[in-house]
């Protein structure tokens, strides 16, 4: 196997796995709205919320606190009683699971299609026959899920579909954008994201109440901005159900505004790295590549490759191999169903979740943000194919006893690779 560990080389520059970016133009709408004095959710706000709001051709958006805050808000308003069951695809950031818990829902782990990571319409209903009364769709890493094929397999109507959307702000279904099809679709701003705010999130809809009520949820369910200190303003408020509080403030809006400009030259930035490693990695064997989708647009969040055996690589060894060269890689996601909580927690389906489970080892996140240049491609696909090639060339049948009697075996090797980023991985959404 490939595994002869270097010490990274000065010339080597890190490629960290993530590098958020926050345009000057960002730094400077911030500092403005905190010299103003009303930084809390008000017209900045409502801006943003429009804003996004057709970009994505919704009718309303409202701003959260973050993505989790988002989906616990939608959920929330699904008004289903007490431990009704939710389907959460299994692959998926565990704030998604939390939130439907923390509404006092029971999560449905989700199997996944080993060659998307994402629930096929069988997994689904394997799911379903445990009974739901809605589902969480996710678009893992940008790539659409087919929302109204997923939610027929869950005998479920589009208003019991809320979408976690915190990788594909910019995805489109076929000639629809993610943000306009189901009920409710939760976007998240936080650093890593595609849209980097640091922290937020966003619901859009096009269902009015739905809106209203989104807006009084996220501020303490009051009837009114008790706040609103301007002259005319009134103290008096009421609370008539239950509220969170998750609103964003108009110094996240602020960043987020200026952030937009950028969305576009990002996303286009993201697709060419990601046709980038799609051509320089292609005929590398048992480095199964993400598909980009036949109609509709992903929005490449993430780029995860599958690590299969072909390769003569173990996804570990790899992301040591990686890590030795100061690059940066992740893992999307530790499947639910692997964490002692959600194990507990939520109800697993009938014969378990075997996609998740053969697709796990396999998975690594190799680097995609807009600042990542063509040379830092190019050299993490070098380093991945030189293991490869290494790695198939020592993994052939070896017929002289040496190897073997030194205990110089390719898994002896493999297991002798620091796992440098072992205690990382999973861990960041
Ligand atoms: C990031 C993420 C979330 C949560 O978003 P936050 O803004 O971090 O709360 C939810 N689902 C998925 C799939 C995510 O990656």
């Amino acid at each position: 196997m490939t595994v002869r560990v270097v010490a990274p080389r000065q010339a080597e520059l890190p490629v960290p796995f993530a590098r958020p970016e926050i345009l000057p133009e960002a730094v400077r709408a911030a500092s403005g709205i905190l010299r103003s004095g009303r930084m809390a959710t008000g017209p900045v706000t409502a801006a943003f919320e429009q804003q996004v709001a057709t970009l994505v051709g919704a009718a309303h958006g409202v701003g959260t606190s973050s993505g989790s805050a988002a989906i616990e808000l939608a959920v929330r308003a699904l008004d289903l009683a007490p431990g009704s069951r939710v389907l959460v695809p299994t692959m998926s950031f565990c704030g998604a699971a939390h939130a439907v818990l923390h509404a006092g829902l029971t999560p449905v782990l989700v199997d996944v299609d080993p060659a998307t990571g994402m629930p096929d319409v069988e997994a689904t209903e394997r799911a379903a026959s445990e009974g739901a009364e809605a589902m969480l769709v996710v678009h893992l890493g940008g790539m659409p899920a087919p929302v109204h094929a997923l939610a027929a397999a869950a005998g479920l109507p589009l208003d019991r579909v809320v979408e976690d959307a915190a990788h594909a702000l910019g995805t489109w279904l076929g000639d629809d954008p993610v943000g306009s099809i189901s009920w409710a679709t939760c976007f998240s701003f936080y650093a890593t994201k595609n849209l980097p705010i640091g922290e937020g999130g966003m619901v859009t809809t096009d269902d009015r109440d739905l809106a209203a009520r989104l807006r009084r949820t996220r501020l303490h369910a009051m009837s009114s901005d008790p706040w609103d200190y301007r002259p005319g303003g009134s103290w008096l408020y009421t609370v008539e159900e239950a509220g969170l509080k998750a609103n964003m403030s108009d110094v996240q809006a602020a960043i987020g505004r200026e952030q937009l400009r950028a969305f576009a030259r990002w996303q286009r930035r993201r697709e060419e790295i990601a046709a980038r490693y799609a051509a320089e990695l292609a005929d590398l064997p048992g480095i199964e590549l993400p598909h980009a989708p036949a109609t509709g647009r992903h929005a490449w969040h993430l780029y995860a490759v599958r690590v299969g055996p072909e390769s003569g690589l173990d996804r570990d060894v790899l992301a040591g191999v990686l890590s030795e060269h100061a690059i940066g890689t992740s893992v999307h996601f530790v499947p639910l169903h692997h964490m002692p909580y959600f194990r507990r927690t939520c109800v697993l389906p009938p014969g378990g979740l075997p996609g998740a489970d053969a697709l796990f080892p396999r998975l690594l996140s190799l680097p995609i943000y807009p600042a990542l240049e063509d040379r830092a491609v190019d050299r993490v696909c070098g380093i991945v194919r030189d293991a490869v090639v290494q790695a198939r060339r020592d993994a052939r049948p070896l017929s002289s006893s040496d190897a073997a009697a030194s205990g110089d075996t390719a898994a002896g090797r493999a297991a002798r690779v620091p796992h440098a980023r072992q205690e990382q991985r999973g861990t960041a959404p």
